[in-house]
């Protein structure tokens, strides 16, 4: 396992690197988050000693785990559905949330980050496609719920997620990832206090190429590191 996990780690950077020449952007402005849920915490050291340091986990119970157990300069995400009797205990463990996709969740992280004293950095869940089973605002909310959530003190938005529709071929995302890049780049232009648009979170194992191609800067990346789960 090891060595396929070191294996594929090279994979994933070269895929990168050869998506940022295609498309005149610098690997080094794309921060590959090794997606590591229900993978155990062996498979998270093997990727730490290969120069991964940011992780990304969707369960509160598993990252609450695998934290304490990694080296400090780990960063953890959370990728995953959040509920809001959970923030409070995420918070310390995290050093972003891709997955507001709430007014109700947005406030709950600004009162919990206020008891803490901290300023959490976190993404605005879109759902680009408009999937019935699928968490996240609607594109045309976005720029709505950024100016209520602007004002919150604790919380710094720092850009957009989305998780693709599943397609056999990862082409047929490329509409959803330039939509996004594009929602992006408005609310960029808007200079609305406290939301600094430097983060897009877009792309998975079967298309984080085309992500890249598109102007991703965070890409997240499970099977194609660890395997199947
Ligand atoms: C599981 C997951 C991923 C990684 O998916 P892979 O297809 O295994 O790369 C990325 N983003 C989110 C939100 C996930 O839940």
């Amino acid at each position: 396992m090891r060595d396929v996990i070191h294996k594929n780690l090279e994979q994933v950077h070269d895929n990168i690197k050869a998506a940022c020449a295609r498309s005149g952007r610098k690997p080094e402005d794309i921060t590959l988050i090794a997606v590591s849920k229900t993978k155990p915490l062996g498979d998270l050291q093997e990727a730490y000693r290969c120069g991964e340091r940011v992780f990304g986990e969707n369960k509160v119970q598993e990252i609450a785990l695998k934290q304490p157990q990694m080296p400090e300069d780990t960063c953890f995400h959370m990728i995953g559905h959040l509920q809001r009797n959970k923030v409070r205990q995420v918070l310390p463990l995290v050093s972003m949330i891709h997955s507001v996709d709430s007014f109700r969740l947005a406030q709950e992280i600004q009162q919990e980050a206020e008891r803490l004293g901290r300023i959490v950095d976190i993404l605005l869940e879109v759902n680009v496609a408009g999937e019935e089973s699928k968490f996240g605002f609607a594109p045309e909310e976005v720029i709505h719920i950024l100016q209520k959530i602007h004002e919150f003190s604790h919380i710094h938005v720092c850009g957009l997620m989305t998780i693709a529709p599943f397609v056999e071929n990862s082409e047929q995302n490329r509409p959803v990832f330039k939509k996004l890049f594009q929602l992006y780049v408005d609310i960029k232009h808007k200079n609305i206090d406290n939301v600094n648009m430097s983060v897009l979170s877009m792309g998975m194992t079967g298309d984080y190429e085309v992500a890249v191609e598109e102007g991703a800067t965070m890409i997240r990346v499970g099977t194609g590191i660890f395997g199947v789960r």
